[in-house]
């Protein structure tokens, strides 16, 4: 069965799709598809309108819903002059959201897919779909579930849609009703893999419609080349490390390897390193999304990208965001947001792959493939890739690009693996293991920060306390003159802790950063993002569960950050030595290796 056969079996099955407003006939829609002959069907306006509206909806998955406030913000938006002149007025951009006739005529010009948003029971023509929409072999696996969010929590109800009995999403709640008898508009971006195209000329997606756009910020293919020839713009120079990176991210466009692993030491400037390859698919009028697996990361991106884009148009989606127009080259978006594309994207980033909410999630690789043009390029970002994925580099599957080393040039601070009783690490009254006191005595003597990681809140707030206790004991601040004169400074501001229930964390986490705190002890919360000189790092308790191999790396890549202090200290600590504290030291071991081997660092 070829897909077009099972699009064709199941257009013509009975679905109707209705809901308050409207009635969506899927059949009246196809009815036009089969006469084959739309010569004349559009006029001149419809036409130019048409084509218009295409940029802000293309690469799109939109619910009915969706597709209404979409066009009305399209409205609004031209409204405020944004449009390139001589196109359509907000009046013609809402007349989609009015006129029945006019919106299936778009929907026939778009050629825009059309099917239930949910599947509820075992079809083999909706399975055939679903493969092919999810780009991947479902065979065994997807019978029933979502179109929109590829999840397979359904829920059947009462319906106040279609007033029967009927199925929705559950994963899909919080984010529109996908329901069975609501459907699911799908826009490619891919003008010549549409499932069924008889288009006439003048509706075409070829050299005549780009003819007849008319130039503006809706037309990618326009950037001048001037612009794009200076960018990115870098306020510093890329370390040879990065640049080697950022000339192979490049390079893999050209090969045949559709996937990329950049393996990347924490602190060696990965975001970097695919800005060439970016450059590179906006040039060639293509899209990028870039998705990292949390909102501020993405904001912060955001801006980041900005001003190594200018002139670029980016687009930011993330849970609350409210523009969620995606007519740019270029996406920024939380990877959650996978959900609202289609066939959209030449290259897709994604950033801590490794990561919540990507790794162990079903849906969210369904939606990648979804969001993939069949011929694009995907780049993983990770300092602790899944061994699944680095096998696939040694199998030449996929393409392996690292960056083993920080700008200062030397190594990243290897990790000592310790055993200590349990009894030596929760410290009951002071008393802590000599393995762990060695460590804070020379490290205070040496006036370096510590980053004290433990798996639990109530941990972090016990072994501060705890460390308190055995300062106290030593009369730590007598030996230390020059603190004890100072009223501002007791031993209970010197070690402190930061958790994610802690009101004050904010306030500590400046105290830390400006030397007032000198022991903090943290859940793994301050894991990543916290770059501070000199910061000595000590896992308690690293046989817990919480610390897996990819936290590990992260709490050890705090260490030895900057160029003022590169060397670092990190010590794992636990009542016997795990997979994961083993696999770590590996992962750094062997970018240490390859970055000496490659002449990156000098040791
Ligand atoms: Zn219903
Ligand atoms: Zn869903």
């Amino acid at each position: 069965m070829s897909i077009t056969e099972a699009y064709e079996r199941i257009s013509k099955s009975k679905i109707n799709f209705s809901d308050n407003r409207q009635d969506f006939n899927i059949q009246s829609c196809v009815r036009d598809y089969d006469t084959n002959n739309f010569t004349g069907l559009f006029d001149h306006n419809e036409t130019m309108l048409f084509s218009n509206i295409y940029p802000y909806v293309e690469g799109r998955a939109l619910l009915a819903d969706e597709l209404y406030n979409l066009l009305k913000m399209i409205g609004e938006d031209t409204q405020h002059g944004q449009t390139p002149e001589g196109t359509s007025s907000s009046v013609e951009a809402n007349g989609l959201t009015t006129d029945m006739a006019l919106l299936q005529k778009f929907l026939i010009f778009t050629n825009a897919l059309i099917i239930p948003s949910v599947i509820s029971k075992k079809d083999k023509f909706m399975a055939k779909i679903m493969e092919e929409i999810f780009d991947q072999d479902l065979s065994n696996q997807f019978k029933n579930g979502c179109f929109r969010c590829g999840s397979k929590d359904l829920l059947e109800t009462d319906c106040p849609r279609c007033k029967r009995r009927c199925f929705v999403c559950r994963e899909c709640l919080k984010m529109g009703e996908a329901r069975s008898c609501t459907p699911l508009f799908l826009f490619s971006k891919e003008q010549n893999l549409q499932l069924k195209i008889k288009i006439s000329p003048e509706a075409s997606f070829g050299q005549n419609k780009l003819e007849s756009m008319p130039k503006g910020k809706l037309d990618y293919d326009y950037k001048s080349d001037d612009l794009l020839e200076n960018l990115p713009h870098l306020d510093f120079d890329l370390t040879p490390a990065q640049k080697e990176a950022y000339d192979m991210a490049s390079e893999f466009l050209d090969r045949e390897e559709k996937k990329a692993l950049i393996f990347a030491l924490c602190g060696g400037g990965k975001t970097e390193a695919v800005y060439g390859a970016v450059k590179k698919i906006i040039k060639k009028g293509g899209k990028v999304l870039f998705a990292t697996p949390r909102r501020d990361l993405t904001r912060e991106l955001s801006h980041r990208l900005e001003k190594a884009f200018p002139g670029i148009r980016i687009n930011t989606f993330y849970g609350g965001f409210k523009n969620k127009l995606s007519d740019g080259e270029f996406v920024v978006s939380t990877t959650h947001q996978l959900y609202r594309f289609y066939r959209a994207f030449d290259l897709v980033i994604l950033d801590e792959a490794d990561a919540f909410p990507y790794r162990g999630s079903n849906n969210l690789p369904l939606l990648l493939g979804r969001s993939l043009k069949k011929d694009a390029k995907l780049i993983y970002i990770s300092a602790t890739p899944e061994k699944s994925l680095l096998k696939e580099t040694k199998k030449k599957t996929a393409y392996l690009i690292t960056i083993p080393a920080r700008f200062h040039k030397k190594p990243a601070p290897l990790p000592k693996l310790i055993k200590v009783s349990k009894k030596g690490m929760e410290g009951n009254n002071g008393k802590f293991s000599k393995k762990i006191t060695s460590f804070i005595d020379k490290n205070l003597d040496l006036n370096k920060p510590m980053l004290v990681f433990v798996p639990t809140i109530n941990l972090a707030e016990e072994t501060s306390r705890r460390l308190e206790k055995y300062l106290r004991k030593q009369n730590y601040l007598k030996k230390q003159e020059h603190l004890s004169n100072d009223a501002d400074n007791s031993i209970a501001s010197i070690v402190s802790f930061s958790h994610s229930k802690d009101p004050k964390r904010d306030e500590k986490l400046i105290e830390f950063t400006n030397g007032k705190i000198k022991i903090l002890v943290s859940t793994t919360i301050l894991e990543r993002g916290i770059t501070l000189e000199g910061v000595r790092v000590l896992v308690l308790f690293s046989n817990h569960d919480v610390f897996d191999d990819r936290a590990l790396v992260q709490m050890a890549g705090r260490s030895g950050r900057t160029g003022a202090d590169p060397y670092g200290e990190v010590i794992f600590a636990g009542e016997y030595i795990t997979k994961a504290m083993k696999r770590a030291r590996k992962l750094i071991d062997r970018l240490n290796k390859e970055a000496l081997k490659k002449g990156f660092i000098e040791e």
